[in-house]
């Protein structure tokens, strides 16, 4: 018998797996795919603050440095600067990397096995994947943003998403500036063009309408040409109602801990996996699994440290995006004069 079974072995999944590992515990990850890391799935741009969450981070897996952002909406430019750098990371290195330290410290993993569903015994999951079966004394689910665990357990909430594609493309970028391009392309989102170097940038855009068109229209107006993407994934966010049931925790995308501006969700991860790694612990030293020890020990730690960043996040997306190009164009106009202030504000909203 597993005492923690973790569905996803991408960032919270690794994470969770690694700090409950370390500490003498029987973990099993199951991942659908094969390779962690693949499919790509994001960009890997964090604030400073991935530095203080994972102080152990391999410096290999930072790409570049950068400190500027130049925000674009049609003939519309301003520029901020950053207090703090902001790292462009290897995503699928991350993962990897997290990956490693989970088995090192005694996890054991399977690749390419779906989790499918539970059966609920009086001390245990069951676990059924594509090719096994599993006791565990708790389940996570870390398994993105469709999450299965969260529907088995009525946890998930439709909501509205984004298709996030990208490429990485050749050109002449600005190494220490990324670009954020609104309205056109990506009318409910944004583009990004991301620098790895001056000769490689991770060229991207979200958005809930035709996706892979506007890329291809976007990747036409700044690169000229158009290359196949590389990278792609869901971007859902909003304030979960509830992130735990008997013996099971939501982390990550799972429990929409995303911000709501950027769709950034690594610092959000990461935060929130080390806070639901220290609830597992304290729930196998006191043989308590329910809904209420969960709710105390690990849904109100997290809500206290990421619900005002993600109602910040939100309501500023409803400001900028309110009335379409209207209000990104007011915004457009008016936050130049605002510059001193926003290069005070946190990119985390934190
Ligand atoms: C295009 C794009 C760009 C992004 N860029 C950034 C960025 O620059 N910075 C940032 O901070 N965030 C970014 N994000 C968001 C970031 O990628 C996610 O927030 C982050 O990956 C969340 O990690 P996670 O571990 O919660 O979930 P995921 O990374 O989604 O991992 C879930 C894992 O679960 C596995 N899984 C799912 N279902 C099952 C199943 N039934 N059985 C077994 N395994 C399963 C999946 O294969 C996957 O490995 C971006 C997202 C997109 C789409």
């Amino acid at each position: 018998m597993y005492d923690v079974a973790i569905i996803g072995a991408s960032v919270a999944g690794n994470r969770v797996a690694e700090i409950v590992a370390k500490r003498g515990y029987k973990v099993l990850l199951i991942e659908e795919h094969k390779k962690i890391g693949f499919p790509s799935k994001c960009t890997g741009l964090v604030s400073y603050r991935i530095k203080e969450l994972l102080p152990e981070l391999d410096e290999r897996i930072i790409q570049n440095e950068v400190n500027r952002a130049e925000f674009i909406f049609k003939d519309k430019r301003f520029e901020l600067k950053s207090k703090n750098p902001m790292y462009v990371l290897d995503r699928p290195k991350l993962d990897k990397f997290l990956f490693d330290r989970a088995i090192a410290f005694g996890a054991e993993a399977r690749l390419g096995e779906k989790f499918i569903r539970v059966e609920k015994f009086t001390n245990c999951y069951k676990i059924f994947t594509s090719s096994g079966e599993y006791d565990a004394k708790i389940l996570v689910g870390a398994d993105g943003a469709f999450s299965q665990v969260a529907k088995i357990f009525n946890l998930y909430e439709e909501k509205e998403f984004f298709v996030g594609v990208q490429t990485t493309v050749n050109g002449n970028f600005e190494k220490d500036k990324v670009e954020l391009w609104f309205g056109d392309f990506a009318k409910d989102f944004f583009g990004w063009v991301v620098p790895i170097n001056e000769k490689h940038a991770k060229v991207g855009l979200a958005t809930k309408g035709d996706v892979y068109s506007n890329f291809k229209k976007f990747l036409r107006k700044r690169v000229r040409k158009f290359v196949q993407p590389d990278t792609a994934g869901i971007i859902k966010f909003g304030l979960i109602k509830s992130s735990v049931a008997e013996r099971v925790l939501l982390v990550g995308d799972a429990a929409m801990q995303v911000k709501p501006f950027s769709g950034g969700g690594i610092i959000y991860s990461l935060i929130a996996s080390q806070l639901a790694a220290l609830a597992i612990l304290k729930a196998l030293v006191k043989n308590d699994f329910s809904r209420e020890f969960f709710e105390e020990n690990y849904e109100k730690e997290w809500k206290k440290k990421l619900v005002w960043p993600i109602r910040k996040g939100l309501f500023i997306r409803k400001l900028f995006y309110g009335l379409g190009e209207i209000s990104i164009s007011f915004w457009f106009s008016i936050l130049p004069y605002f510059k001193l202030l926003l290069e005070m504000l946190d990119i985390d909203f934190y």
